[in-house]
């Protein structure tokens, strides 16, 4: 098991997500105390429920914008809490924008008062349809303020910009993290993703949905190497002062990923071709050159392998039950 040096008290907000769900346990693997902050509106209480009686674990169910400090010390703060899948961030739009500004100005606000460290995951979504391929961090994006997909890439610009504004201001030592596409156990049946949808479609027999041509393409990260990433960058001394990518540059497209997921499931299933939603972006892969640098993270995950956990996690649950496998 991982040591830490000396244990901290973490909050992670967003801590019963995919993502979140799978920081805590590594958190909590290493010796820390962690408070999950959550209000489950995508989140899973099942993600959680094997932490539910660690004794470095507690809940606190509560929306981020509602968020109050309670009087304990805290020396780090992740905020992860954002609806992630599409259909999910859009499905209440204006909810989604104030969490990522009004959520993360407070959470910012408890980071100040307690000189804690604070990382905000960000996204890719923040480069848009990228017109610069692939994406480096210096590029500003290319983002439809008023489409559909503005509420979580808008949302998360601007948390950006407050994290980016405090940090400057000497406020709070404020890290972001821009998550490209990841995938692996605990993402729901349901969200809608592309890794979640085509795996649970190839398992149940059903047709295998694609948007539009299927040539749009995405680069997919295994969700151990992203929760390593994250880490790093919040443990990360000197603070990097920019925004780092953290993603798998490995990048295909969604019908080459179809295919592969037929051939890891034996499957009546076929191919149907839907209508591709507004704004999708074209392309998209990480350069995580800055991330190799500053921190000397670089994912360790193979595509096939992370699937075959994947596919073997979606084939063996049925979402409802606990779980407590290892990633
Ligand atoms: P998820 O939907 O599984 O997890 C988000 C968690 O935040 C859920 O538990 C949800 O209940 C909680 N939450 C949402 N709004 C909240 C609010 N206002 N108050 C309290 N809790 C709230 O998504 P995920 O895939 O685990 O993503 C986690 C974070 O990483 C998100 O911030 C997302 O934007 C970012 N990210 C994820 C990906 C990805 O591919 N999964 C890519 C880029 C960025
Ligand atoms: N997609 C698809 N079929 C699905 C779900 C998604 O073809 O059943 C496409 C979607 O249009 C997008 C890509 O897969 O081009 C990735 O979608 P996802 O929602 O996983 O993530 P994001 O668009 O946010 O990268």
């Amino acid at each position: 098991m991982l040591q830490s040096v000396e244990r901290k008290n973490i909050l992670v907000a967003g801590g019963a997500g995919f993502i979140g769900s799978h920081l805590c346990d590594f958190l909590l693997s290493r010796g820390d105390y962690v408070s999950c902050v959550d209000s489950f509106i995508t989140g899973s209480r099942q993600n959680i429920q094997p932490l539910m009686n660690h004794p470095r674990f507690r809940l606190i169910e509560k929306d981020i914008s509602d968020f109050e400090d309670f009087d304990e010390p805290i020396q780090q703060i992740y905020n992860l809490a954002c609806a992630a899948s599409p259909p999910q961030y859009q499905a209440d739009p204006v909810h989604t924008m104030m969490t990522c500004v009004n959520g993360t100005a407070i959470l910012l606000k408890v980071a100040e008062r307690r000189r804690a460290r604070f990382l905000q995951a960000s996204t890719s979504e923040v480069y848009g349809d990228p017109l610069q391929h692939p994406q480096q961090e210096a590029y500003w994006g290319n983002v439809n303020c008023t489409g559909p997909r503005a509420c979580y890439d808008e949302g998360k610009r601007a948390s950006e910009t407050l994290c980016f504004d405090l940090l400057r201001l000497g406020r709070v030592d404020a890290r972001v993290a821009r998550i490209f596409n990841t995938y692996g156990p605990r993402m729901q049946r349901n969200d809608g993703r592309i890794v979640s949808n085509l795996v649970v479609q190839a398992l149940e027999g059903r047709p295998l949905t694609i948007y539009g041509t299927g040539q749009q393409t995405r680069s997919f990260c295994y969700v151990s190497d992203l929760v390593a990433g994250l880490v790093q960058l919040m443990d990360a001394s000197p603070n990097p002062q920019s925004p780092l990518n953290l993603g798998n540059p490995g990048e295909l497209t969604i019908l080459e990923l179809a295919h592969l997921v037929l051939d890891m499931i034996p499957t009546s299933s076929e191919i149907e071709f839907r209508p591709l939603p507004q704004d999708d972006p074209t392309r998209r892969r990480p350069d995580i050159t800055r991330a190799k640098q500053v921190l000397n993270w670089c994912p360790a995950i193979p595509l096939h392998e992370g699937l075959r956990r994947t596919i073997e996690w979606f084939a063996t649950t049925s979402g409802e039950m606990p779980q407590e496998e290892s990633v």
